[in-house]
């Protein structure tokens, strides 16, 4: 049986393996600091969850609902992949999410309809049992975050105690109906190309239970940020305030420090060495 420190090192080979593949796919680097924060996310994950980790009977257990229909007749199949413990008489379906616990906590009723759903595919489809569904949150708190950064263990150690990653979310199964009923919709909407924004307002405010406002958290990180016509009005509203420089906004690259690492991290010193010099 390997001991933890073997495990944390193996981990750490193939988060650099995976590293290089997805370089190689998808044609992006990270900067050296960025490739330790990603190493630091999956390290605190797995010291604080290696647990449940371990108690894993069916791991990414892919759960399908076929041959839905829309209201205009479309048909459609909702899927999704969850994690199973059985332990002593009770089992557990856990959803992995990459949104911090704060979050989930404050808005339960966005995932307890998916939720919801997988319960209904795993008891009554399957026909197995189930006793808990609950979101496993993959982000680090900050705290536990600043204590890495400036080494301190004891810091380490009490947040990484006080972190709750696993937040229980109760499921009903009565509400199946009406939650394949929205996903319908969806797909309705997706294939009539219907993609209209969420208005200002819903941009402008803060989101419940959190000190962020959609804005920031939610466009911040969304790719259809810079043809969003909502995201154009919010950051035009800022401009106007003084509180943002919209040419910035699009040209905002990072410091020059930052500029060189990401240009650094992104050259392909290998290939670079490998091409023979030309004759004289
Ligand atoms: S920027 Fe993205 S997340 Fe924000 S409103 Fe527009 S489409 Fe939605």
């Amino acid at each position: 049986m390997m001991t933890d420190q073997e495990i944390e090192k193996r981990l750490a080979e193939i988060f650099a393996q995976n590293y290089e593949l997805l370089k190689m796919e998808g044609g992006h680097a990270l900067t050296e600091a960025g490739q330790k924060d990603a190493f630091n996310q999956v390290l605190y994950y797995y010291r604080k969850l290696k647990e449940v980790a371990s108690k894993v009977t069916d791991t990414e257990v892919k759960l399908t609902l076929p041959d839905q229909k829309t209201p205009d007749g479309r048909s459609f199949t909702i899927e999704g992949i969850v994690d199973i413990v059985r332990e002593e008489d009770e089992v557990w379906m856990y959803d992995i999410k990459t949104h911090d616990p704060f979050y989930v906590m404050a808005n339960k009723h966005l995932y307890e309809k998916q939720l919801n759903v997988y319960a209904y595919i795993w008891e009554n489809l399957r026909g197995n049992p189930l006793d808990h569904t609950a979101v496993i949150s993959t982000v680090i708190p900050d705290a536990l975050k600043e204590a890495e950064s400036v080494g301190d263990t004891a810091r380490i150690q009490k947040e990484l105690t006080k972190w709750e990653p696993v937040i229980e979310i109760p499921y009903k199964e009565d509400n199946v109906k009406d939650t394949i009923h929205d996903f319908a919709l969806v797909v309705d909407n997706i294939e009539k190309h219907c993609f209209t924004p969420p208005p200002l307002k819903v941009l402008d405010d803060k989101i419940y239970g959190t000190n962020s406002k959609f804005a920031t958290r939610i466009c911040r990180n969304c790719d259809a940020r810079f043809s969003c016509s909502s995201f154009r009005e919010y950051a035009t509203k800022l401009q106007k305030s003084g509180t943002m420089n919209f040419k910035k906004y699009y040209e905002d690259f990072g410091t020059d420090a930052e500029q060189e690492e990401f240009i650094n991290a992104s050259i392909d010193l290998d290939k670079i060495n490998s091409i023979p010099e030309l004759p004289q």
